[in-house]
């Protein structure tokens, strides 16, 4: 897994800019989901090349896609088995990350893997993005919040944006089929606070996998009452 990562990180262009050992923790990180797979329902990915490319390299992909150079702190909400707070921890040290997730199980093996890979500056915390958000120490709080496959952008955006501080980004992780999701999410971007920069499609390398990051840069602060319950964000999405 070691050397898929590194022959990854060194055709995203990385290599010189990541800590030396990125790819050896990436690779530790990758043998410990597929170990605590066989026990837990963390991914569908079941190979080590997989993981390698489809979890580990599609994150570090993000980092050409957009600047990081002036974040200190992200929230990853939906992280699940981390995808892509923990590998853009171990990527980009310097930032503060929270992982969170409604489940309990995963939030508790993230924190024990976060200990082994010995890494500092990051936690993950069970919570409801959409009660949490409603907490003033986290709400307009991060420079960047991250999401993959956690919902629609539609209701996704009511989820994160609320956590995004003016002037931070909201950072969604889409497939490129996505043009329809991001109209119809148009509006709800506008009404949470948020102004869409620029959408980047990128190529997972060593496969024919192309996906999207769509960039929110957040405008004005979420009006009170965002994010409503998940029952209503369902059932009447913005
Ligand atoms: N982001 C990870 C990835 O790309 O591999 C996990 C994706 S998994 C399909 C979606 C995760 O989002 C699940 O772990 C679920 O528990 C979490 N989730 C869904 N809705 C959530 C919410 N409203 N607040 C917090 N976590 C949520």
């Amino acid at each position: 897994m070691k050397e898929l990562i590194s022959s990854g990180l060194e055709a995203l262009g990385l290599t010189g800019s990541v800590p030396p050992d990125a790819a050896e923790k990436l690779a530790e990180y990758g043998r410990l989901l597929l170990e605590k797979n066989q026990v837990m329902n963390l991914t569908a990915i079941r190979d080590e090349a997989g993981v390698a490319r489809l979890h580990m390299l599609d994150c570090a992909a993000l980092l050409p896609c957009t600047d990081f150079s002036q974040a200190r702190t992200l929230l990853d909400v939906g992280t699940g088995a981390g995808f892509p707070g923990l590998p853009l921890k171990i990527l980009l040290p310097q930032l503060d990350v929270t992982l969170l997730d409604s489940l309990n199980k995963r939030v508790d093996w993230l924190n024990e893997v976060s200990a082994q890979l010995e890494l500092t500056g990051v936690r993950a915390i069970q919570g409801r993005a959409e009660e949490r958000a409603l907490d003033k120490s986290m709400r307009d709080s991060f420079d960047l919040v991250t999401a993959r496959a956690v919902a629609d952008l539609r209701l996704l955006a009511e989820l994160c944006l609320p956590f995004v501080k003016v002037g931070g980004r909201f950072l969604a992780m889409k497939s490129v089929d996505s043009d329809q999701e991001l109209d119809q999410a148009a509006h709800a971007i506008k009404l949470l606070g948020g102004r869409v920069r620029d959408v980047k499609d990128y190529a997972i390398p060593g496969t024919e996998v192309t996906h999207r990051l769509v960039i929110v840069e957040k405008v004005a602060s979420t009006l009170k009452g965002y994010p409503r319950r998940w029952a209503k964000i369902q059932k009447a999405p913005l």
